[in-house]
Parts: C-alpha cells; sequence; structure tokens
C-alpha cells in the first residue's frame, strides 16, 4: 500500500485491510547514538469489520495533552469488532517522542506535530510521521478526528472544533458532525496560522475534519475525559459504524465561533498575569480581562489587557508567569450557523 513515487520510511505489520481488532506498532527509523539499528516503535491499532467509512482517529499530536490519549486507548481496549460496520485506525500518541517526554513539542527534534504538514519521508522524525500520516492513512480516511486538549498552557471549556469551509456541503456535514459530537460547546474557528497542520491537509482534500479542545493545563480532566469518550461513541454512531437500540441524544451543543484575530488577547508585556474570569463568564468589549504585575518595578501600576469583542471566556492560560506575546485568552460569541 506504499505510495511507490514517495514512500514513507516507517513500516508496519497492521493489514489495514483485514477484519478484526489489530494493535501493533509503525516502526520509525531512528538511528541514534545508544542505538544503532534502532527504531521509536509508534503504538497503532486498526479496528475493521465489513464495509464501511473509515475513520482516523488521532491524539497526542501535542504530547501534553492527554484526554484524547486516553479516550482512544479504552476505545481500543472495549471496542468489540463485531459491533462495528467499518474502520477505525487509531493513533493515540501522535507525536510519541513528545508524548513519551510530556511536553508539547518533540524532544527529538522540537517538531510540533500540528505545524510540519505535509511532512517529509527524508525529514525529522516529526516529520517522517506526519508524511506516513499523509501518504499513508489520510487516503484511506473518510473522516478524520484530532483529539487536543489545552496542554501545559492553556485551558478550555470542552469543546468540538471545525473551520469555517468554502464548500457548504463539506461544511454541512462537518458542521452536523460537530453538533454529534455533542460537547458543551461546538466551536467555528478561525486559526491564526493555519501552515503546517493536519486540518488544512484533511480539508483541503474535501474530507470531514474535527478536532477537540478538551480541558487542559497538562491533566486528565474527569469531565474533559468523559466528554472525548462520549463524543468519539456519538461519532461512531453518526457516521453508521455502530448501531445502537436508543436514538442518539438530540444535541445540546452550544454552537460559538471565534471569527478573527480579535478575538484573541495576547499578553503585551512578561510578568506574572492575573485573570479577572473563569472560563465560561461573560465579558464585555473594552472592559479588562486581566492585568500583567512587574515585580522588578513594585510602584509600576499592572499592565491591564483589554478585550476587544463580547462573549464569554472560552479559553484561558493555566500558568501565572507570561511573556509578551503569549495567548492568555480566547473570547467566543454564540454563532448564527445553522444546518
Ligand atoms: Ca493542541
Amino acid at each position: 500500500m506504499t505510495n511507490p513515487a514517495n514512500p514513507s520510511r516507517i513500516s508496519t505489520d497492521i493489514d489495514f485491510n483485514r477484519d478484526g481488532k489489530q494493535v501493533s506498532n509503525l516502526i520509525i527509523p531512528y538511528s541514534r547514538n545508544q542505538s544503532a539499528w534502532g527504531s521509536l516503535l509508534m503504538p497503532i491499532a486498526v479496528i475493521q469489520q465489513g464495509k464501511g467509512p473509515t475513520l482516523l482517529l488521532t491524539g497526542g499530536s501535542h504530547g501534553d495533552e492527554y484526554e484524547g490519549p486516553v479516550a482512544l486507548a479504552k476505545l481500543v481496549r472495549s471496542l468489540d469488532p463485531q459491533t462495528l460496520q467499518g474502520r477505525l485506525i487509531i493513533l493515540p500518541t501522535l507525536n510519541y517522542p513528545a508524548f513519551q517526554a510530556g511536553t508539547r513539542l518533540s524532544p527529538i527534534d522540537g517538531g510540533n506535530m500540528n505545524r510540519v504538514f505535509p511532512g517529509d519521508r527524508s525529514g525529522t522524525i516529526t516529520q517522517m510521521i506526519a508524511h506516513y500520516v499523509y501518504t499513508e492513512l489520510l487516503p484511506l480516511a473518510d473522516v478524520v478526528i484530532d483529539l487536543h486538549s489545552g496542554g501545559s498552557s492553556l485551558e478550555f471549556i470542552p469543546s468540538a472544533i471545525m473551520h469555517y469551509l468554502e464548500d457548504t456541503t463539506q461544511m454541512d456535514q462537518t458542521l452536523a458532525a460537530l453538533q454529534a459530537f455533542n460537547a458543551p460547546v461546538g466551536l467555528i474557528l478561525e486559526e491564526l496560522d493555519m501552515a503546517g497542520m493536519l486540518d488544512a491537509a484533511v480539508e483541503q482534500q474535501g474530507k470531514i475534519f474535527l478536532s477537540t479542545e478538551l480541558g487542559g493545563g497538562a491533566t486528565v480532566a474527569p469531565q474533559a475525559l468523559q466528554v472525548a469518550e462520549q463524543g468519539l461513541h456519538n461519532l461512531l454512531q453518526h457516521f453508521g459504524l455502530i448501531q445502537s437500540a436508543t436514538k442518539p441524544a438530540a444535541t445540546t451543543t452550544r454552537l460559538m465561533e471565534v471569527p478573527d484575530g480579535s478575538y484573541y488577547v495576547m499578553a503585551t508585556s512578561s510578568g506574572i498575569y492575573e485573570p479577572f474570569y473563569r472560563l465560561g463568564d461573560t465579558v464585555t468589549a473594552g472592559s479588562a480581562i486581566g492585568q500583567i504585575h512587574d515585580f522588578d518595578d513594585l510602584l509600576r501600576q499592572p499592565e491591564s489587557l483589554l478585550v476587544r469583542q463580547s462573549g464569554i471566556l472560552f479559553c484561558r492560560r493555566v500558568q501565572g508567569q507570561v511573556e509578551r506575546g503569549d495567548c492568555v485568552a480566547v473570547i467566543a460569541r454564540d454563532s448564527k450557523e445553522v444546518l
């Protein structure tokens, strides 16, 4: 199944066309001082039964985001292939070296998995993994679900996320999936910078792509994990991979949007950030969302950070210490988008 013109250097003993549950590894060549002929063994699972759509489910794209990987591992263990109609390709720890280290970026090459697509077969480890996903797995997938959380620096209201899409059919199908996931918030997002994201790579192929932001602070938040597990189950039902005696509950997702960069709040100086609001609180354009203290000058007034848009506090920085340019808050407003 390799792409002969641009073959990946990553291999696996998984048979992507076989029914049943296969749990194995991607073998990523990684020759280094301590291991001449060594490899990284990155876990992968394929669960398949009969004909149906293929969902590619990924977590751990950033190595300090845990609800997605935990939910996917639980799905791998619990799902009986006999109850499935279609195929799941599951990579719970997509940036495996980063996940092992508990860091956002890979400790091997500094790679940010969600900024290197479409990857490079001859590049660094992070680029090689992205290239494998792009050339070997995306062609098999009809739908891609990439589970993110806030990681070490951010915390979110648990949410499923999509982007504004020009193709109306793709937009409607993605919006339907967003609502089916049924997270507390379903967010339509304008990214600050989409270069190299898996999201863009999938969307450009006309396929359905959803991501999530589940909790954060590099923890496993029980409520966020529950949203992830239930959301995955809802999507398997939505796309017809599992049948359930009970119909899915009507969506209670609050549909919201971040339409442009003016909904982001950046630190304008370095110091200690004092937030004035909790997640979910209502904020008003022009008001201060927090302030930054400079402890080298105790008489100096803290610097106020103003929000440019009204809405709710959807995302906040976790740590007190901030540097100029850090994202400290994202505001979301209710969306008028309808199916
Ligand atoms: Ca992330």
